[in-house]
């Protein structure tokens, strides 16, 4: 077992007039209050009965409140199971009692989400505001963290199958902490924006960096176009933690406005990144550090360093200090350049496993390798180009087809605002891709234009052999594609082609 110090109480000791939290309104909460307040709210939590061990089930968006339970959950040494806002009450329901959480702590205006959660655990719910009521109630300040307790459980976002409970430890959210620095370096001005939700784990590793850093974070409820625009042009952020639609959204309104030189990184993850618009930012200089992680790995795991951003564009990276990536190729070789195989992980940050899903963990893990389910290849140096997921893979006529790849290519069309493929079956080819496409607002399309533009970006095979066009996308909770409901529309398609 390894202890650290408690690592506000040790920031506090360090730094304690340095800013921890700027918020929207420019009002800058040193760590130094960060503590007080987050030990009067253990105080609180302590007297509603929340101790050691036990697990506690937080819904809020980004506020300051929310960061100081997150941090009272650490003096209690219990465990945070942060819930995924977008979830309905019965999503809600089903990861509580899965995370066996004795304790609902909810912001007060999402008290509609818990109606299920309320319908069978009535006295385990406390709105924010009530818990705000509280005496506070002593308890013993610990002096220091065990690396190998549970800080948070985490639910994947349920794109590939039903969610799974992640346990991340203390020590998976110090080493991820300690590895992004290792990369992309500490700087005494650095301030990081936090505009992505606590409750993923993107947003709450920016929490973590900030106390083993001593660094500002910027924190804003939701991502919003002019606020991040302001945040880097005036108030001097050099980080932003972003996802691919956000990044989208500043540059294609960027306009006559220019990125200062003091944003040293986007750091960019979640999800794939779209080549068109890697070009455009490194057109406009505007420095995109691409990322591949998972909630199992405490953010990212493998990151493009600044050195290599352009010469390597669409590369995910290489995997941080203490981290190794494996590429596992179909016949038990690994690692030949090029050659596509499941990427695999091993390193300090990357979960000990899935809460009570025994089944998961032993498919998930080969001796501390986990296996990510995603599809990626290395190049001659060594660095990683993620595919698609192992199981969206379509195999034409022998040939493998990547949805990622034709979605991409779909997108690089004017009028194609969205496009999600998916294979059916076919009986001379066994599966054939087909596309769903959403247009642009009052721009016309043609099936047969979009089909000759992907015949000349894409081997034959690839092409879509069916278009439909659509008013959305389906997508969960985290915004990701959800292939497996484009499944079943292209099954209702084909019955109702039948009948
Ligand atoms: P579930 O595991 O429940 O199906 P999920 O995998 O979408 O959900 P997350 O942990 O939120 O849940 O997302 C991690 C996944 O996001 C990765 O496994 C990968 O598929 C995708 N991803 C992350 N970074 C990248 C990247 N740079 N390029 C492509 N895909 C990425
Ligand atoms: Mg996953």
């Amino acid at each position: 077992m390894t202890y650290i110090p408690h690592w506000l109480e040790k920031r506090y000791d360090l730094t304690p007039e340095k800013t921890a939290i700027q918020l929207k309104d420019r009002t800058k909460i040193p760590f130094s209050k960060l503590r007080q307040d987050s030990l009067e709210m253990a105080g609180k939590l302590n007297q509603i009965g929340i101790s050691q061990n036990d697990h506690v089930a937080l819904l809020s968006k980004n506020s300051y409140e929310m960061v100081t339970i997150i941090h009272a959950i650490t003096y209690l040494q219990a465990t945070v199971v942060l819930l995924n806002t977008r979830l309905t009450a019965n999503e809600l329901l089903y990861q509580y009692e899965d995370s066996e959480s004795s304790f609902f702590l909810y912001q007060d205006d999402l008290e509609e989400k818990g109606t299920e959660i309320q319908k069978k655990h009535p006295d385990q719910m406390y709105s924010i505001q009530t818990i705000k009521q509280q005496q506070s109630k002593s308890f013993a300040i610990p002096e220091e963290m065990n690396l190998e307790d549970t800080f948070t459980i985490i639910y994947t976002s349920g794109t590939t199958g039903f969610p799974k409970g992640v346990q991340l430890t203390y020590g998976n959210h110090y080493w991820s902490a300690a590895s992004s620095a290792l990369n992309l370096g500490l700087y005494e001005n650095d301030r990081w924006l936090a505009m992505l939700p606590l409750f993923h784990v993107s947003g709450l590793s920016i929490l973590v960096r900030s106390l083993l850093y001593g660094m500002p974070v910027h924190l804003h409820e939701s991502f919003n176009l002019e606020e991040a625009f302001r945040e880097i042009t005036e108030e001097g952020v050099t980080i932003a933690s972003v996802v691919t639609i956000m990044l989208e959204q500043m540059v294609d309104q960027l306009g006559h406005r220019s990125i200062p030189d003091t944003l040293r990184c986007f750091l960019l993850g979640g999800g794939p990144a779209p080549k068109p618009l890697l070009e455009k930012c490194k057109s406009k200089d505007i420095p995109v550090f691409q990322s591949y992680g998972m909630t199992e790995t405490a953010s990212q795991i493998v990151t493009l360093s600044s050195q290599d951003a352009l010469r390597k564009l669409g590369s995910a990276g290489k995997p941080l200090f203490p981290a190794q990536l494996r590429i596992q190729q179909e016949d038990e070789g690994s690692n030949r350049p090029h050659e596509t195989g499941e990427i695999m992980v091993k390193g300090p940050m990357v979960t000990k496993g899935y809460y009570k899903r025994e089944e998961a963990n032993r498919k998930s893990f080969d001796q501390n390798w986990l296996k990510t389910g995603d599809l990626g290849y290395l190049d001659e140096d060594g660095y990683l180009y993620v595919v698609d997921r192992r199981k969206d893979l379509i195999i034409s006529g022998g040939e493998n087809v990547y949805p990622a790849e034709v979605e991409s290519v779909l997108k690089e069309i004017n009028e194609v605002q969205d496009a999600g493929v998916v294979g059916t079956e076919d009986d001379k080819w066994g599966q054939v891709p087909v596309a769903f496409v959403v247009g642009r607002e009052n721009q016309k399309m043609d099936k047969d234009r979009i089909m000759e533009y992907a015949g000349t970006k894409l081997a034959s095979y690839k092409v879509p052999k069916e278009i439909y066009f659509v008013d959305t996308l389906p997508r969960n909770a985290s915004k990701k594609l959800l292939r497996s409901t484009l499944l079943e529309w292209t099954k209702g398609i084909h019955n109702h082609d039948e009948s």
